[in-house]
């Protein structure tokens, strides 16, 4: 039997960012209904460590944080549905979504927090040592390999940041791109190349994490030259893979407007997307940060958002009737 249900808020999405949007929209009074994706709990959910998200001064672990996120959610009345949005109408409103079992979501306004993966370079070695010593997020893991030796991977601005970031906890980075020279941007480059804690590996692609005897995690990285073909091998404790990151926002593609990375475009300084009531936070919307922190601070702004475009638009209709 699939069921109806609707909502004065709708949030697809259940990371930092749905559940902030969930703890401010439910207080607000717009009983949020929350579809969960087939993550919930999003991204933290695969880490443990998690050491700069504000509030705790012991570390506290990812998947803990989302629990006591949810439990404080549905403590001020949102609403989780174990649920995947699989198709969306956003012409007109109530917008309509459909879950993957049928069941139909009705919200007059729609908060899209369903954030961005990470992009691997799909090595099985890379699956196995992930959270071992492998990482997409030096932001996040790089204060783990403090006087440590650490290798970046990509060669776009986010791989550039990384190293450059990276040098705040260790002496010896390694930026390894497979061509021979870099898409980030040229003040970026310039400041790499100046660095002299950080050394490039052009022409270099990986063939391999090596993981240590036991429980060492990684160890070294295996290379090749893709001019030459010549294999080598790096010493290192930390391997950052920066080839770039998918935004979900698949559904949404012809819905709503995307730019050449596929995020969702919003006003700058709100969320506001190209369909009025339609809001976006979290790593949907921002490329750039990428943290919980600031998707939970972007939940927060779409929830206010959606309040004030509903008192706004339940004025103009009381408006309308009183003029009849
Ligand atoms: P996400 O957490 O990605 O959540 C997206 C949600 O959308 C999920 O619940 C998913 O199920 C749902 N969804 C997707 N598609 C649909 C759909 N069609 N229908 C319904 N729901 C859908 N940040 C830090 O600040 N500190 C850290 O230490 C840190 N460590 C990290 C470690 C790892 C291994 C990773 C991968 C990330 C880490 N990050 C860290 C980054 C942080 O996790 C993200 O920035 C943050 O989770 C983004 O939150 P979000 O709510 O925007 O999206
Ligand atoms: P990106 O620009 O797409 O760069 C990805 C890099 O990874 C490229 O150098 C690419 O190599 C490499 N790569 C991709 N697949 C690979 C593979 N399988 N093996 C090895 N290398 C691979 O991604 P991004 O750096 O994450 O940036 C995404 C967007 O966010 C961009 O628009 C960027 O400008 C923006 N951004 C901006 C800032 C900033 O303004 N400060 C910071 C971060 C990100 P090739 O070059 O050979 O294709």
């Amino acid at each position: 039997m699939t069921a109806t249900h609707s909502t004065r808020m709708l949030i697809l999405g259940s990371g930092p960012a749905g559940l902030s949007a969930a703890i401010y929209g439910a207080r607000a009074g717009m009983a949020p209904i929350v579809v969960q994706g087939i993550q919930p709990g999003g991204q933290l959910t695969t880490t443990t460590d998690v050491e700069n998200y504000p509030g705790f001064r012991e570390v506290i672990q990812g998947p803990w944080l989302m629990e006591e996120m949810q439990a404080q959610a549905e403590h001020v009345g949102a609403q989780m549905m174990w649920d995947t949005i699989v198709e969306v109408d956003l012409s007109q409103r109530p917008f309509r979504l459909v879950g993957d079992g049928g069941h139909v979501y009705l919200g007059d306004t729609l908060v899209i927090a369903t954030g961005a993966q990470a992009k691997w370079l799909g090595l099985e070695s890379e699956q196995k040592l992930r959270g071992q010593g492998v990482s997409a997020c030096a932001t996040c893991d790089g204060f783990f390999f403090r006087g440590k030796k650490v290798a970046v991977i990509g060669g776009g601005n986010t791989a550039v940041e990384e190293a450059l970031y990276l040098t705040n906890h260790s002496h010896d980075v390694t930026l390894i791109h497979r061509r021979d020279s870099l898409r980030a941007e040229k003040i970026l480059q310039e400041r790499l190349f100046k660095h002299h804690g950080i050394k490039v590996l052009w022409n270099t692609e990986i063939d391999q994490f090596v993981a240590g005897e036991g429980n060492q995690g990684l160890v070294a990285l295996d290379l090749k030259d893709t001019v030459t073909g010549e294999t080598s091998r790096l010493d290192v404790d930390g391997g950052f893979v920066a080839i770039g990151h998918h935004p979900a926002t698949e559904l949404f593609e012809g819905h709503l407007e995307l730019d050449a990375d596929h995020y969702i475009k919003v006003t700058p300084g709100t969320t506001h997307t190209s369909v009025p009531g339609v809001f976006a936070c979290g790593d949907v919307m921002d490329k750039l940060y990428r943290q919980a922190i600031t998707a939970a601070g972007t939940g927060c702004m779409a929830a206010l958002d959606a309040e004030r475009y509903l008192a706004e638009a339940d004025f103009e209709a009381e408006e309308a009737v009183a003029a009849e």
